[in-house]
C-alpha cells in the first residue's frame, strides 16, 4: 500500500509504504500551535516505511511541558507546511500530518485523543474512541 503526499507548495514529498502502526486526531496543545488547526491528524508509521524527497526539512525541536519529552517537528522550509514529527514517546516511528496526504480518505481515524483540550463546539464521528487524555 503506497501512499504519497507533500506540502502546500510542492517541494516537499513523501512516500509512505505499508499500513500505519496508528492514525488518530489529537487535540493537544502541541498539536494545535504545530497545524494551526483546531486539532492535528497524526499517521504513525515505522520510520522504514516513510521515505523523503531530498527537499530541505526544517525541525523545531521542544519539550512538552506535560510529559518532559521532545517532540521534534518537520515542515516545509519554503512553504512552512507542517509535513512530519517523531517524538522521544515512540522510538522508530515517524508521523505524517494527515492532512499531507494526497489522498486524504486512505486512512483511518482510530481515536481522538486530548480532548479535554478540544474546542468546545467539537463533535466527534458517532462510535468514535474519544480520550481526555493519551492513549495508554
Ligand atoms: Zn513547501
Ligand atoms: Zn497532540
Amino acid at each position: 500500500m503506497k501512499q504519497q503526499g507533500g506540502c502546500q507548495c510542492g517541494a516537499v514529498r513523501f512516500t509512505t509504504t505499508d499500513t500505519p502502526v496508528r492514525a488518530m486526531a489529537c487535540h493537544c496543545t502541541s498539536c494545535k500551535l504545530r497545524s494551526g488547526s483546531p486539532y492535528g491528524v497524526g499517521v504513525y508509521f515505522n520510520e522504514s516505511d516513510v521515505t523523503m524527497n531530498d527537499a530541505q526539512l526544517g525541525t523545531y525541536q521542544f519539550e512538552s511541558d506535560t510529559t518532559g519529552r521532545w517532540i521534534r517537528n518537520e515542515f516545509c522550509v519554503k512553504c512552512g507546511s507542517a509535513v512530519s514529527w517523531t517524538l522521544e514517546m515512540r522510538p522508530g516511528l515517524r508521523a505524517i500530518a494527515g492532512g499531507a496526504f494526497d489522498n486524504p480518505d486512505w486512512f483511518t481515524i482510530a481515536a481522538h485523543i486530548w480532548t479535554r483540550s478540544a474546542r468546545s463546539d467539537m463533535c466527534y464521528p458517532d462510535g468514535m474512541p474519544v480520550h481526555e487524555e493519551a492513549l495508554k
